[in-house]
């Protein structure tokens, strides 16, 4: 059973067909307005000198003679003559074109809608470019500003080593003078005759 004609036969027992189901490619490629004109001076392949005068909606070769549907294989199926079958076909493309038209507008919603989602994620990511920048910016300050002081804080602690440094260097020159006094105040006693200046 083709697709549509599976269609045309849920309408016809007031099913409810969901739009997925109405594919394009399933449609006819041949108008079936015409095929069943032209039925009217067709023969039927499976009866010949009968015409196809018969529509039968649950079969893919649906224009059909009287002798399909009375002692055929469509005995039993859903068969209307192509006169009432026309109206009726045109009633359910009709509906599957009216849902066609709803389909359409809802996926040029969804077109206006990606635009939308487009320029949406766009946005985002400028925004949070924005804000990656202003953190890296805030965290480059924060890290020059502690370069300054630990730099400074170098530069403290080689004045104050130096200092120390001087006043330790201060300190060994008396020391040094001092040593160097008694050297030779004790150099000159021993050179000297007078022993007694010893005791
Ligand atoms: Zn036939
Ligand atoms: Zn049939």
């Amino acid at each position: 059973m083709s697709e549509l004609q599976s269609i045309l036969k849920n309408k016809s027992k007031s099913k409810i067909t969901k739009f997925s189901e109405l594919r394009p490619k399933q449609f006819p490629k041949t108008s079936i307005n015409m095929e069943m004109q032209n039925s009217k001076s067709g023969f039927c392949k499976d009866h010949p000198g009968e015409f196809r005068t018969y529509f039968c909606f649950d079969c893919v070769d649906n224009l059909i003679c009287s002798e399909c549907v009375i002692h055929g294989i469509h005995h039993n199926h859903n068969v209307l003559t192509t006169k009432k079958a026309i109206p009726r076909i045109k009633t359910k493309l009709e509906e599957i074109k009216i849902a066609l038209d709803s389909s359409l507008s809802k996926v040029k919603e969804n077109f206006k809608e990606l635009d939308v989602y487009k320029k949406k994620i766009a946005d985002d990511s400028q925004i949070s470019k924005q804000k990656v920048r202003e953190i890296f910016d805030s965290i480059k300050e924060l890290l020059n500003s502690k370069q300054s002081d630990l730099l400074l804080g170098i530069d403290f602690q080689f004045d104050q080593n130096l200092k120390y440094h001087d006043s330790m260097l201060q300190n060994l020159n008396k020391k040094f003078d001092e040593l160097k006094r008694n050297y030779e105040v004790i150099s000159q006693t021993i050179s000297s005759s007078d022993v007694v200046i010893l005791f």
